[in-house]
This record gives structure tokens, C-alpha cells and sequence, in this order.
């Protein structure tokens, strides 16, 4: 079987983990091609670290996350957040796709709450039909297929909720997502307590059944996606990553769709 080559962009340094990170996982453990990128270098994510120290701690974190995963790659992009939609970081992104020449490219929707993720979702999706087009950046050239794109899981509902087109159960590789999520220690012990109020946080001071229960948190919201996408799951499935199928890129038939996901 020839390997499949994913490519999953993310806003900051931990939301490919988060969002795609089990079925990374298991497309890496089947032989397939993963490809993350994080389009801003997460500098402004940390309550005490300076900016620089930030981004070098977060860039760390990232290639740890990449080694456990067992991924191809974990691509950190060198903007700060706050990140523009223009032309130049448009035609970075069709650069990326194009050199990777992915059968799938995945994002966060529009409608997320993050400026910075709406920001990349314009900027992947803008990349939908121009990567086709052969006088955008023209000393790349464009991959034979156009791939398919697709939006991972949020739980927005407006404009509309999610629709969950594919999924992929994670509680094979459930304990690896954690793992994966306690490399970024910036973030899940620090920068993301701090932010959502527990301003006395201390990883330290957690036995080890506490730290997995409080990475736990993180991945609550994909026993909802699991509930979402109970007819492509067996019932048994608690926790499952699920996809969006976006019209922008090349067209998909549903089997065809959820296929491109299996492992
Ligand atoms: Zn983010």
C-alpha cells in the first residue's frame, strides 16, 4: 500500500497535538506520511517567559511531541500570534502544501474563537484552488492530485455545528495523545492553568494519577465528537478525532472521505 501524506495545520504550537494528535498517531504507526505545522511560533502563550524564551521553549516541545508521535515532521512557521491573513503568508502555505503534496490538508474552521486559528483556516482554505494555479508562486511546482481539504473537530455553533464526516476512535492511543500533550509542558502545565484560572498551579506538586487526569481535560471534548459520530463508530468507542469534509479542494465521495483517515 503506498503511504498516505497528511498535512495538518494548526494556529499555535500544541493545536495539532490536540486536535489531530491520536490520529497522528496512527497514521504514523501505519506506515503514513504526517506532516504538522504550527503557522505562529506562540510567542505571546506564557504568563512569566519573555517572547523569545517562549518561542524556544514551544519549539522544543514540538519536536519532542514529533519524536513521540513518530511523525515525519512538526514544522514551526516563524510567525509571532496575531497572525495576518495577506498574500505573503498565503503563498508560504501554498509553498508548504505544494513541496509536501498531500492527499489531505486539514484546519480549524472559520468560525473558532481564536483570531489567530480563524486567521490560518482563511489562509489554508484560500490555498484550496490556488495551489492549482500555476502562476501563484511560480518557482514551486504543483503536486500531480489536488488534495482534499477538511476541518478538525470544534464545538462552535454558529454558523452551524460541526458535521463530523469522518472520525477515527483514539482509545487505542489514548495514553500516547497524553504523552504527547506532556511534552508541551508550557503550555499544559503552565501557560494553559494559568490562563483558564488556576493561577497557583504546580505540576510538581500532582502524583501521576492526577497530572493524566488533568491532561484528561483536554480530551473531554472528543467523547462529544465520539457521541457525534456514532454511526462510523462502534459503540464501544469513548474518545474519537473527527473531520469535516471541506468542498474547497478536491471533491470526495463520504467513503472516500473517511477512508483517507483510516489507519
Ligand atoms: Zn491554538
Amino acid at each position: 500500500m503506498k503511504p498516505r501524506r497528511i498535512i495538518f495545520f494548526g494556529a499555535h504550537p500544541d493545536d495539532p497535538d490536540i486536535l489531530f494528535g491520536g490520529t497522528a498517531i496512527k497514521l504514523a504507526q501505519a506506515g503514513h506520511i504526517v506532516k504538522l505545522v504550527s503557522v505562529t511560533n506562540g510567542d505571546t502563550g506564557h504568563h512569566i517567559l519573555s517572547r523569545a524564551e517562549t518561542v524556544r521553549i514551544r519549539y522544543q516541545e514540538t519536536q519532542a511531541s514529533a519524536a513521540l508521535a513518530g511523525i515525519y515532521e512538526y514544522q514551526v512557521l516563524d510567525h509571532p500570534c496575531g497572525l495576518e491573513v495577506n498574500i505573503a503568508n498565503r503563498e508560504e502555505i501554498i509553498r508548504i502544501i505544494r513541496c509536501f503534496a498531500p492527499e489531505v490538508v486539514i484546519t480549524h474552521r472559520l468560525c473558532d474563537y481564536h483570531p489567530d486559528h480563524r486567521a490560518v483556516a482563511q489562509l489554508v482554505l484560500d490555498t484550496a484552488y490556488t495551489v492549482t494555479v500555476p502562476h501563484y508562486c511560480e518557482d514551486t511546482p504543483i503536486p500531480e492530485k489536488t488534495p482534499v481539504y477538511a476541518h478538525s473537530f470544534d464545538r462552535f455553533q454558529e454558523p452551524r455545528p460541526f458535521r463530523a464526516d469522518a472520525a477515527v476512535e483514539i482509545d487505542s492511543v489514548l495514553e500516547h495523545k497524553l504523552a504527547l500533550f506532556d511534552c508541551h509542558k508550557s503550555q499544559f502545565y503552565e501557560w494553559l492553568p494559568w490562563n483558564s484560572g488556576y493561577k497557583d498551579f504546580n505540576v510538581k506538586q500532582l502524583s501521576e494519577a492526577e497530572r493524566r487526569q488533568w491532561l484528561l481535560r483536554y480530551v473531554e471534548r472528543f467523547k462529544v465528537a465520539a457521541e457525534m459520530a456514532r454511526d462510523k463508530l462502534l459503540a464501544t468507542v469513548e474518545y474519537a478525532e473527527v473531520f469535516e469534509f471541506s468542498p474547497y479542494g478536491a471533491s470526495c465521495e463520504p467513503e472516500e472521505f473517511q477512508r483517507l483517515f483510516s489507519c
